[in-house]
């Protein structure tokens, strides 16, 4: 029956994953271990699986006893100690943070040769798939996720933390359509040689077109928290778009069109969408060399913000919540 089971839940909806890299499928009850802060422990039931990562996978998991539902990010304990720093890291930085758009870290325990984080559940899948699924969002609605995203890095930054790895397939949505960063895998490491090797390979692995240019920069030691500012411009132009601005078929052009700043805005004929001066002022804005970029209180102040419409939450959950997806 146990065979039976795992198969059915890995057919419903996750590929059966070939990577080595990747845990098995969790059983249907997974146990937290006693500890100081919960003496009996806990059980979690495993149900539908969320998503895939480069090594993570995750389930929607109820917490036995109770009516909470939370994410369960598995990874395999090898691979927990194989990127040892890398997810060191993230539990540390993730687990300090606390904001109504990150995803709030519950606990992390160890179980059957796996590591599970408890996180916060969302919903309605990651940025990148509705912003996809909607091919491009109105302007009220990138005016209402760009203020909270930019409310989440004003946190972090003062915090201390750069996130680094700001993109539309790391910023998830709760029940209600708000936006949660997530994935605190590449956050505030320092850039020392071994560091950049991390960042060159996650890079290669994973898409390029929100990286900074001065994060590649051969040789350049520190690097500051205006990256993340960088970033929220793609996310911006992406969100209006459905595209990064410098998409492009290899990674060296990616980069050199990042440098010479190489995009256009999609003309309003193709594409029967028009994009408003004060939103292409703005992208441009944070895509200025880091010396120049606005910080999140400057981001929103711009016209942008006040030249229309800005959406109230309840406006945002029932229409983006509700629109079947195309
Ligand atoms: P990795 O660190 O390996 O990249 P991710 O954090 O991206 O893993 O998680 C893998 C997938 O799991 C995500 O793409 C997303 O679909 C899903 N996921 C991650 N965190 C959550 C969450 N808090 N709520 C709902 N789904 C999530």
């Amino acid at each position: 029956p146990r065979a039976h089971e795992l198969k059915s839940k890995a057919a419903a909806g996750l590929k059966a994953s070939k990577d080595k890299d990747h845990p098995p499928p969790p059983p249907n009850h997974v146990n937290e271990p006693p500890s100081s802060d919960r003496k009996e422990g806990a059980i979690y039931q495993v149900g539908k699986p969320l998503g895939k990562g480069g090594f993570a996978i995750c389930y929607d998991g109820k917490l036995i006893g109770s009516s909470k539902r939370y994410a369960l990010k598995i990874v395999k304990a090898q691979m927990a100690s194989k990127m040892e720093q890398k997810f060191q890291t993230e539990l540390q930085i993730h687990s300090k943070m606390r904001h109504p758009n990150i995803v709030q870290f519950h606990r992390a325990f160890t179980f059957e040769n796996c590591t599970y984080l408890v996180l916060e559940l969302c919903s309605n899948g990651s940025l990148m798939d509705m912003v996809k699924r909607r091919k491009g969002l109105t302007e009220p609605e990138v005016r209402f996720y760009t203020v909270q995203i930019s409310g989440a890095i004003k946190y972090m930054h003062a915090k201390g933390i750069i996130h680094r790895d700001l993109k539309m397939g790391n910023i998830f949505l709760d029940k209600y359509m708000n936006a949660k960063i997530g994935d605190f895998g590449l956050a505030a490491l320092l850039l020392t040689g071994k560091d950049m090797q991390i960042m060159r390979r996650t890079t290669l692995c994973g898409t390029p077109n929100y990286i900074a240019p001065e994060i590649l920069e051969k040789g350049k030691k520190g690097h500051d928290h205006m990256v993340d500012i960088w970033s929220l411009g793609i996310i911006v132009y992406a969100m209006l778009t459905s595209k990064p601005p410098f998409q492009s078929s290899t990674t060296d052009e990616i980069y050199r069109r990042a440098r010479e700043r190489d995009y256009e805005w999609p003309s309003p004929d193709a594409t029967q969408k028009f994009y408003s001066l004060e939103a292409k002022d703005l992208v441009a804005s944070m895509l200025q060399d880091a010396d120049m970029r606005p910080d999140p209180d400057t981001i929103v102040s711009h016209p942008f913000f006040t030249s229309g419409y800005m959406p109230v939450p309840s406006d945002i959950s029932s229409r983006l919540r509700e629109s079947p997806p195309q």
